[in-house]
């Protein structure tokens, strides 16, 4: 079923565990990622950025992909329709296209009253429609959709004053990063995490740039109140790697191994895979409607 994020994460919060924000780049992509919730019977966010929706043409169709599949497949889990890191203009057109929870970022805004201006202007717009907000403060370090910042660890103080506004979870840069983790990454930092915590009471806190992240120090997060695992860049890995194999074998050369749905099953199977392995290990597998 088709929701929005807030219930599931406040019980994710509550229950110490996390749930997974899966990015999706089409309809492989979305089938793969509701097959493994389903399977697990754990609750999910799926979440798409303004590149990924352009990919597919607009926001609208990403919507009616991910509603039809809910739908036809008989998705008996919640289902969350996300949008990931979107801009002031990303977050209307989501609203209006079907998305049942939108990011407003506004850490690359020129000064930190205008995120918040911006993020109250969200945040009442889209509780009008009953489509959960998540905001950011501070940025994110890495690259992701050409957008990168220099990775600081968000200040308490203004964590709280956005929260404050009503949102529904909040991303905060703790050390993590987008992409894939340099060799002298220095981990994430608890200590940074709990200050928030202590400011932003039960609000359920988002960890983005979660390829890559040692699972003793996700899990550790989750402990200390992450409710939310953003993960894009780890299901594209496991993507690559399974339809490089299928190539490399020459599979696609025997009988009719050049067909579509045959090139493209073997990265959708991994897909699952990967997904599932994650929801055990943030331990919403079972959490369906807790
Ligand atoms: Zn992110």
């Amino acid at each position: 079923m088709l929701v929005n994020a807030t219930a599931m994460l406040q019980s994710a919060e509550k229950g110490h565990y996390g749930i997974g924000a899966f990015n999706t780049n089409n309809l492989e992509w979305a089938t793969a990622i509701l097959d493994a919730a389903e399977e697990l019977q754990s609750p999910v966010i799926i979440q798409c950025t303004s590149g990924a929706a352009k990919w597919q043409t607009s926001f609208r169709v990403v919507a009616d992909i991910v509603k039809d599949l809910v739908e036809d497949k008989g998705i008996t889990v919640p289902v969350a329709l996300h949008l990931d890191h979107g801009s002031y203009d990303a977050a209307l057109e989501c609203i209006k296209a079907g998305f049942t929870s939108v990011m407003y970022d506004g850490s690359h805004e020129p000064d930190f009253e205008t995120n918040l201006k911006r993020t109250a202007e969200i945040v009442k717009l889209a509780h009008s429609k009953g489509i959960s907000v998540e905001a950011e403060v501070g940025g994110i370090g890495g690259t992701e959709d050409g957008v990168t910042s220099a990775g600081e660890l968000a200040d308490p103080e203004q964590c709280k004053a956005i929260a404050d506004l009503g949102v529904d979870f909040l991303a905060c840069g703790i050390g993590n990063i987008h992409g894939i983790y340099p060799a002298d990454w220095q981990g994430l930092s608890f200590q940074r995490l709990q200050e928030i915590k202590a400011l932003t009471g039960d609000l359920p806190l988002v960890l983005h740039g979660g390829t890559g992240i040692p699972v003793d120090q996700i899990q550790k997060a989750i402990s200390l109140g992450i409710s939310k695992i953003n993960v894009n860049t780890d299901l594209q890995l496991v993507f690559a790697a399974a339809t490089r194999k299928y190539i490399e074998e020459g599979k696609d050369q025997q009988g009719k191994g050049y067909d579509p749905r045959k090139v493209l099953k073997p990265g959708r199977e991994a897909i699952v895979a990967r997904t599932e392995e994650l929801i055990k290990e943030f331990g919403s597998d079972g959490k369906g409607w807790n």
